[in-house]
């Protein structure tokens, strides 16, 4: 097998040097085991944090360790009978382009005609049901509001701007990194406007944007665009925080929102989360989902690199906004 192991700890952004290519020989399998050869192997913000030693909510990788998250594909040798050779599954043993062990750390999925296989890792998948769980447990957005979404244009924020649509949001605005990304919003995921934080500060661009204010805020982004928000809050207004990846690779303390006494001054919540507190709403997630994606009711777009030696490459280039919804590794 191929696989990509964390070689030290990056300093701010992540180099190549931070990381290893190695080929070793799948064991044997023991009874009760089976082998995946992946398809698709997925790359995500929150490995960067798992990259470094910080208390957060999921543990570090070890140096020397092989790189786990997400991944997809099919069994390829097997001792169950109840697992037979040509079995869809879902895993988190990451970056390889082999996974193997006790046949219960593999997700059976059934496999869907017609179906992509690599939905399954964002808008059916991880990705898709963070931007459900955001809107409707943490923001509880109701009919007719305005919902402002950070990072508009990656895999959270494409699913979270079309589920804010079929959940009945009045008016949806959305930021993303660059003019392509801009115009995709309002052609492809049915955002009302966009704007590219590029072009200047977010908080008048907010503020042009959504003359009347925001009710919800979901935020993939943190610092300057939760300030914006801030200011452009309604009475009572809600905010899902799902990430803040402004300052994922940054080496400096971020500087706080300036305006957080609108908090109290306008009844606001921000409420944080991570989607493994949420997971008891992964049946309603699927069905409803699955539903609006059967209808036709959900795009999405890829951003595919070919081969698992290019992992690290994806990776970065994600972190960098190199992606159109989600960035995946084709194994
Ligand atoms: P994306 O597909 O959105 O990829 C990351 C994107 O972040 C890039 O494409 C880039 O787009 C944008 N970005 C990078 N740097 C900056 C910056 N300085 N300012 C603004 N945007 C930036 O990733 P995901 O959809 O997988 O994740 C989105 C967010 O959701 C992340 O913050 C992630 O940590 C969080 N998350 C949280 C979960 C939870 O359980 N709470 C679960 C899953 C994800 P651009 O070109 O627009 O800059």
């Amino acid at each position: 097998a191929t696989r990509i192991l964390l070689a030290s700890r990056p300093v701010g952004w992540p180099t190549a040097e931070d990381f290893r290519i190695e080929h070793t020989a799948l064991a044997d399998l023991a009874p009760g085991e089976v082998r995946v050869r992946n398809e698709f192997v997925s790359v995500d913000p929150y490995m960067r944090g798992r990259m470094s030693d910080a208390r957060s909510y999921v543990a570090p990788y070890a140096i020397g360790a092989q790189i786990t998250g997400g991944a997809i594909g099919r069994v390829v040798a097997t001792t169950l009978d109840s697992v037979p050779i040509g079995t869809l599954v879902l895993h988190q043993q990451g970056w390889s382009d082999h996974a193997q062990g006790d046949a219960a750390q593999f997700r059976i999925l059934p496999d869907i005609p017609g179906l992509p296989l690599s939905v399954r890792l964002h808008v059916l998948g991880m990705t898709g049901m963070t931007a459900y769980v955001g809107l409707v447990r943490i923001a509880s957005l109701r009919e007719g509001e305005t919902v402002f979404i950070s990072g508009a244009a990656g895999a959270v924020g494409t699913a979270a701007g079309q589920i804010a649509r079929h959940l009945g949001a009045g008016r949806v605005i959305g930021s993303a990194g660059s003019p392509e990304k801009v115009a995709l919003l309002t052609e492809k995921y049915g955002y009302d406007v966009a704007f590219d934080y590029h072009d200047g500060p977010v908080r008048e661009q907010l503020a042009s944007a959504a003359p009347e204010g925001i009710d919800v805020f979901f935020d993939n982004v943190g610092g300057d665009h939760l300030e914006a928000a801030l200011d452009a809050f309604r009475d009572g207004g809600r905010a899902a925080l799902c990430g803040a990846i402004s300052g994922y690779n940054s080496t400096e303390v971020q500087a706080g929102p300036d305006n957080m006494a609108n908090l109290i001054t306008r009844g606001l919540t921000l409420r944080g989360f991570t989607l493994g507190h949420h997971l008891d709403l992964s049946t309603e997630f699927q069905e409803r989902m699955t539903t609006w994606f059967e209808n036709g009711g959900i795009v999405y777009d890829e951003t595919i690199v070919e081969g698992i030696e290019h992992t690290v490459d994806a990776f970065l280039a994600m972190m960098r906004g190199g992606n159109i919804g989600k960035m995946l590794v084709r194994i």
